[in-house]
């Protein structure tokens, strides 16, 4: 069994974004710019915009947070995208899910210019990825992707089954490894029976918010476990989808959490917002 490192990866990834920056600062006089804004005060949001601050400045970004009250209206938070949108410093934008029950959060999404639409989950950049074309993918999923090269780890012809199937998560992780020549299975809530379909997999991907959802009989003997999910329990630890300790004598490789999918998320939005600076230099 081999442990997929996430957070030496991401490492690895920041540190070749730092890289980049200062050559975009010399030869183009560019600052990689992301605005992100965030409504409410949900305590866990708080703290990956914190990590995502932290990682702009360690690679060089100019970054600026809107952080707005519950209260906020929709026309409001439109207003400072559409100002975002035209900032010529900032090249991504990113706004923290989930928004509160009274915003409509696709209408907030289909604001973001897609030209910086660092996330990935403007309809137009889905429906590229979805066809192959160059777009900006979402972070998760294609920090996945990153781990799987950075491994080896071969997809052509497997058989992988993502467990979740949200916008954010699920479905563009399926896209990216249709895409990639795997035979792909979506299961999701309604699945009639999980099992039947994780334990035929050569891979699992799991991102469902359900804490250990994922037992050791539900994995084949060699198969390739990726826990994307997040849970605080009531200890204040912090824990995956999959049942680690269970689960990880049976892999070929797994992720841990924390430190595998979450500190890869991160690393991708700085690539993603490299990508975007960069192409605004090209552009301009
Ligand atoms: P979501 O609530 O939008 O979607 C959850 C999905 O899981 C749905 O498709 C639902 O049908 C499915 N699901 C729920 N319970 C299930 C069950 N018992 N069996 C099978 N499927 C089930 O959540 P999301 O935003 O996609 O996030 C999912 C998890 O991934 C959360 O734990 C979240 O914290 C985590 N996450 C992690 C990162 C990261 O950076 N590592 C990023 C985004 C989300």
């Amino acid at each position: 069994m081999q442990l997929i490192d996430g957070k030496t990866l991401s490492k690895k990834v920041q540190n070749f974004v730092h890289a980049e920056v200062e050559i975009l600062k010399t030869e183009k006089n560019i600052v990689p710019g992301l605005a992100v804004v965030i409504v409410g005060d949900d305590p866990a949001s708080h703290a990956y915009v914190s990590m995502k601050e932290k990682a702009c400045k360690a690679v060089g970004f100019y970054s600026i947070t809107h952080k707005m009250p519950n209260t906020i209206s929709q026309d409001e938070i439109i207003e400072i995208i559409i100002m975002m949108n035209n900032n010529p410093h900032i090249h991504g934008i990113l706004v923290q899910l989930p928004l509160p029950k009274h915003i409509d959060t696709n209408k907030i999404l289909e604001v973001i210019d897609p030209k910086k639409d660092v996330d990935g989950f403007h309809a137009y950049n889905v429906g590229r990825m979805v066809t192959n074309l160059d777009s900006f993918v979402s972070c998760t999923p294609l920090g996945v992707m990153k781990m799987f090269e950075e491994y080896d780890i071969s997809l052509e012809g497997k058989d992988i089954v993502v467990v979740g199937a949200s916008n954010i998560v699920g479905k563009p992780m399926a896209s990216l490894l249709i895409n990639a020549n795997a035979t792909v299975t979506v299961a999701h809530i309604y699945t009639k029976d999980l099992a039947r379909h994780t334990r035929e997999a050569d891979i699992v991907i799991v991102g469902v918010g359900v804490p250990h959802l994922i037992q050791a009989d539900m994995i084949k003997e060699g198969a390739v476990v990726i826990d994307i999910g997040i849970n605080r329990l009531d200890d204040g630890s912090l824990v995956g989808d999959v049942d680690f300790d269970a689960v990880r004598p049976k892999c070929s490789y797994i992720t841990p959490v924390p430190g595998g999918a979450g500190p890869m998320t991160i690393a991708m939005l700085l690539e993603n917002t490299l990508k975007s600076a960069k192409q605004f230099g090209e552009r301009s």
